[in-house]
């Protein structure tokens, strides 16, 4: 059994109630099914949409929001610290496996909770945060969405977004250029003086959806020696309409994947607890599964252990070393 890095989930965000945690917990992920599914480190992303909130809010609505998960994955870290701990540095990434105990690796979806201030990026940053998504899929201070709208999708980084691109670098904490604009992608390709990644996006040329990556955007980013996480969800899997998501479908993915940008490039980012439709693989415990099918499919182990692990790694230990 390969131990692995899960680069996206929603789920602590999505623990609204006081009391609830991941033991007890009907959510997709829980402590017993990463073990089954042998986690070694899983990111658990403050998902907080910016655009949802009315303008007049939203210079300090998110941000308190984002605090808010921050408080939840904290008090998680203390109930479960049998089970879990903080990754925090390069040398957490080995130390769960010697525990015995899970990563839990806080990222932010939507780095427009910051606003205009830039001293909330080191409040994130001291609060654990270590990789963070430009966007979701609205406009923001930093940047604009993908978009089936071209003139959306064109528009590149805002300059607050390249200062803050910059100051990630510095800090320590990973671009993850997952639900942007391709222009802003094109930019952080540029701009970038480390690594980044995509948490959870699949091929555009295997399914058209713009959340997804095209060959030449795969190509830069194996080339800046970034990785993408398989997203198990239908819509990034399947053509058009279908509700259910096939390991088959996400083997298909890989190879593409693999063909185009290397296996280097390949990394897993499930997106659990963010994700609706029949899914095949709907738990951390049925990550092994996938493994399985891909050794079928070609894959050598080398290269499964690099997806599982060693790719993710790579590019955490590059940018907080
Ligand atoms: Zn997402």
């Amino acid at each position: 059994m390969i131990p692995y890095i899960d680069l996206h989930s929603d789920t602590i965000t999505m623990m609204h109630c006081p009391m609830e945690n991941l033991e007890r917990s009907r959510r997709m992920v829980n402590i017993e099914r990463m073990r089954r599914g042998y986690t070694q480190v899983q990111c658990f992303s403050a998902y907080v949409p910016t655009g949802h909130y009315p303008e007049a809010v939203r210079r300090f609505l998110p941000w308190r929001r984002f605090c808010f998960i921050a408080d939840k994955k904290d008090w998680l870290l203390k109930r479960h610290s049998d089970a879990l701990f903080p990754v925090l540095g390069t040398e957490d990434l080995e130390r769960g496996s010697k525990a015995g105990k899970i990563g839990v690796l806080f990222t932010i979806e939507d780095a427009g909770v910051i606003g205009r201030c830039e001293s909330r990026l080191d409040e994130a940053y001291r609060r654990g945060v270590r990789i963070a998504s430009l966007t979701w899929n609205h406009e923001n201070t930093l940047a604009f969405p993908n978009s089936r709208d071209a003139f959306v999708m064109e528009k590149g980084l805002k300059p607050f977004g390249a200062k803050m691109v910059e100051k990630m670098n510095e800090l320590g904490i990973v671009v993850d250029v997952s639900h942007l604009s391709d222009g802003g992608f094109w930019d952080v390709v540029r701009m970038s003086k480390k690594p980044f990644v995509a948490t959870h996006s699949n091929s555009r040329s295997l399914t058209g959806h713009p959340r997804n990556l095209t060959d030449e955007m795969i190509r830069a980013l194996a080339e800046k020696g970034g990785v993408m996480g398989l997203n198990f969800a239908p819509a990034f899997l399947t053509e058009d309409g279908k509700r259910e998501s096939r390991i088959e479908d996400m083997v298909r993915h890989v190879l593409h994947i693999r063909k185009v940008g290397g296996s280097g490039v390949l990394a897993i980012g499930s997106d659990f607890d963010g994700i609706t439709g029949n899914l095949e693989i709907g738990t951390p415990a049925g990550i092994p599964r996938l493994a399985h099918a891909l050794k079928k499919a070609g894959l050598s182990v080398s290269e499964i252990e690099a997806m599982w692990q060693g790719n993710a790694r790579r590019v955490l230990e590059e940018v907080w070393k």
